[in-house]
């Protein structure tokens, strides 16, 4: 198996170089994708309500056997 290379920068496609924040090339291109994930859970977690119970979504099996 050969030496691992290292993948280039998710951000801006560099090469990254010695003393690199890994994987990204430079301290800023890591900021910049932790503004992107900061931004992407905080859509995440706007979309789905935290105050939607599945339980009370979810018929009882009982309540349908007992219908007829
Ligand atoms: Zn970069």
């Amino acid at each position: 198996m050969a030496k691992a290379a290292s993948a280039p920068c998710p951000i801006c496609n560099r090469a990254l170089a010695d003393g690199s924040p890994a994987p990204f090339c430079s301290q800023r291109c890591a900021d910049v994708d932790l503004g992107r994930w900061v931004t992407g859970a905080y859509v995440i977690s706007a979309g789905a309500s935290s105050e939607d119970d599945p339980e009370s979504s979810t018929p009882n099996p009982l309540d349908i056997d007992t219908h007829e």
